[in-house]
């Protein structure tokens, strides 16, 4: 489903990973009207230019841009003469591929003159000879050009040169990157403009060419104001394409059928925000509950952890083999099914958390915004009387169930649970309160796909990325945040295989959630609570806690304290994080405890290199590579 306000999309195949059949395929399965043919991945294809136009025209799209083509305008003869030649040489292949528009890129040679007036009467001349073709060229202001880097002057060009085929093209990199103003943008006729180009970035000390060449990122995913960008393109009245341009090392390494679909998905959220038309981003009241998929035997050692957390089991399902644990507003379910999808996902993933359901204010607007962005969504048989959650697909082919406080979704407990007898009395005594965060762990490559599909959909805010050091590797968290705290996910991902979050990753087959955070108006009195019910916590060394004392001048009974409770510190300013972890359980996911005191903000990252040293400790030894093993 397109939106009518939505200009044509498009997106350029050196986005992509893969040879051009594959890249071409991709772009057209995630829904583009249109694709940028790069020379490039035209010279590499083993197929003639009737070729690369027949299999773009059946896959239903056009070529919106065929590029890049470079070092054209204000050469001194004989190069000048040269650069019409190779241009008249395109111009034939595009005939062929049945491209009607080439892109230029602003001269960066060391030999091209300046003058604007000089390259005005390049692009006027060349605009005849695309006549001639009946092709059309835009240009385009790359942020290093030699004399051209402003789109300003990029246009000043275009408008001197004064010829219907020749136009300007527009990227949101180079103009934002350079910091150029946007104002300008509204002057342009929209007709002017042959194509607009989108990519975000995250900011990055470096020179623009590496940036621009190496981490780029589809917007949503960046820290460029690239919706600002469009909104100043959609009061210049243009109605062409709106198409990707990015270079980035992660996506080259990446699918190209999830990479295509993060691009539309992109496209929709980013056109929506530059223009309304979808229902605004789901506002996160809380975690209803998080469901475990696990075998009869791991549940009932679950059921014993979870008891020593001090949750009891409150309901049982009315017609599947799925218990509900509860303390204060935090709800577990163990799903022990013989079939359906948790059970299909215990066999595909191991014991794990399969969904997650949360409770946002509106669950229908909620659906309608997924499936505006292509999120699929997923339904499964529910028995006579009980409710269909509504819910979508999620990391790692887990679930995100919706519910709200209103309606049918409101009652979810009286509709599919019958109460456990005597559940009623713990209510008063519970020692955690709500989940204060989740974690995933994700392929690298993955986690700018996931921090998109959460941020489109959700009004979570993000937080700057954080490089943590595992024994292993180092790992890259991303927390996203809700304004109120009621939501906070943390991304992890790695590209060292040895980490604690890459082995979740391959231990798993796939990304899921590998840690799940309770708060505590307590923590030492749920610490306490819980060794007395024969728990015991992740041992810190002794070197944490004297170096604690160093670091904050805390009192040396505090510090006692915390030694004794295995429980973790951190301070912003008056604001304070104490946490701490359980053993890792079935080698695969742990619970931490946490307090936060003042409005602390973060998720003490200063101790998760201590931490994840420690579970490192505690970890199996490394398997045996098959081939030892059976020698
Ligand atoms: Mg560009
Ligand atoms: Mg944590």
């Amino acid at each position: 489903m397109k939106a009518s306000a939505m200009n044509p999309t498009s997106i350029a195949t050196v986005s992509l990973s893969g040879d051009l059949p594959e890249k071409l395929q991709a772009i057209a399965a995630a829904g583009f009207d249109a694709v940028e043919v790069f020379e490039n991945d035209f010279l590499t294809f083993d197929g003639g230019p009737r070729e690369v136009g027949r299999m773009v025209a059946d896959l239903g799209m056009t070529i919106s841009a065929f590029q890049p083509f470079r070092d054209f305008e204000g050469m001194p003869e004989p190069l000048r003469a040269r650069g019409f030649a190779r241009a008249e040489r395109k111009f034939a292949i595009m005939n062929e591929l049945g491209a009607e528009l080439m892109l230029i890129c602003s001269n960066v040679s060391p030999q091209a003159l300046g003058g604007i007036d000089r390259a005005a009467a390049d692009l006027r001349e060349l605009g005849d000879l695309a006549a001639r073709y009946g092709v059309r060229v835009g240009y385009e202001a790359l942020a290093w050009g030699r004399h051209v880097n402003d789109y300003r002057d990029a246009w000043e060009i275009v408008r001197r040169a004064d010829h219907e085929r020749i136009g300007v093209i527009l990227d949101s990199f180079h103009t934002l990157a350079r910091q150029s103003p946007l104002g300008p943008i509204a002057s342009i006729p929209g007709d002017r403009i042959f194509l607009v180009q989108l990519a975000d970035a995250p900011r990055l000390d470096m020179d623009v060419l590496s940036w621009s060449r190496h981490f780029r990122c589809f917007p949503g995913q960046g820290d460029l104001a690239v919706a600002d960008f469009v909104k100043a393109i959609a009061q210049t009245g243009y109605s062409g394409p709106l198409s990707h341009e990015i270079f980035n090392d992660q996506f080259r390494a990446g699918s190209a059928r999830r990479l295509a679909t993060d691009g539309m998905r992109s496209l929709i959220a980013l056109s929506d925000q530059a223009t309304p038309h979808l229902p605004p981003r789901a506002q996160v009241l809380g975690v209803e509950f998080i469901e475990f998929a696990l075998d009869e035997d791991t549940a009932t050692e679950l059921s014993g952890l979870f008891s020593a957390l001090g949750f009891r089991q409150t309901g049982i399902h009315v017609s599947k083999s799925v218990a509900r644990w509860s303390q204060g507003g935090i709800n577990l379910l163990l799903n022990t099914e013989k079939d359906g999808f948790a059970q299909s996902h215990a066999i595909m993933h191991g014991p794990g958390v399969c969904a997650i359901a949360l409770r946002v204010d509106d669950v229908e607007q909620a659906m309608a915004r997924a499936a505006g962005l292509k999120i699929p969504s997923f339904e499964q048989p529910v028995g006579p009387g009980e409710l269909q959650i509504p819910a979508i697909r999620g990391v790692g082919g887990s679930l995100i169930y919706f519910t709200q406080p209103t309606g049918d979704l409101g009652h979810i407990w009286e509709k599919d649970f019958a109460p456990v007898a005597g559940a009623k009395t713990l209510a008063a005594a519970a020692l955690l309160q709500s989940v204060d965060h989740i974690s995933q762990s994700m392929d690298y490559e993955e986690m700018l796909s996931w921090l998109l599909f959460y941020s489109s959909l959700f009004q979570l805010d993000r937080i700057p990325q954080l490089a943590i050091a595992d024994p292993g590797g180092l790992v890259e968290s991303r927390p996203l945040v809700s304004a109120s705290g009621s939501l906070r996910f943390v991304l992890n991902g790695s590209q060292a295989t040895r980490t604690l979050s890459s082995r979740f990753v391959s231990e798993h087959f796939g990304s899921g959630v590998q840690h799940i955070a309770f708060d505590a108006p307590d923590i030492f009195a749920a610490v306490t609570a819980m060794r007395a019910a024969g728990l015991s916590f992740l041992d810190i060394p002794e070197n944490y806690y004297e170096d604690l004392e160093a670091r904050h001048g805390l009192e040396p009974a505090f510090i006692d304290a915390l030694r004794d409770h295995h429980i973790l510190y951190d301070r912003d300013g008056e604001a304070e994080f104490l946490q701490v972890y359980t053993h890792v359980f079935a080698q695969r996911f742990f619970f931490e405890i946490t307090e936060r005191r003042g409005g602390y903000a973060g998720f003490g990252a200063v101790n998760a290199p201590v931490r994840l040293a420690a579970q490192a400790r505690e970890a199996r030894p490394v398997t045996m590579p098959r081939s030892l093993r059976e020698r």
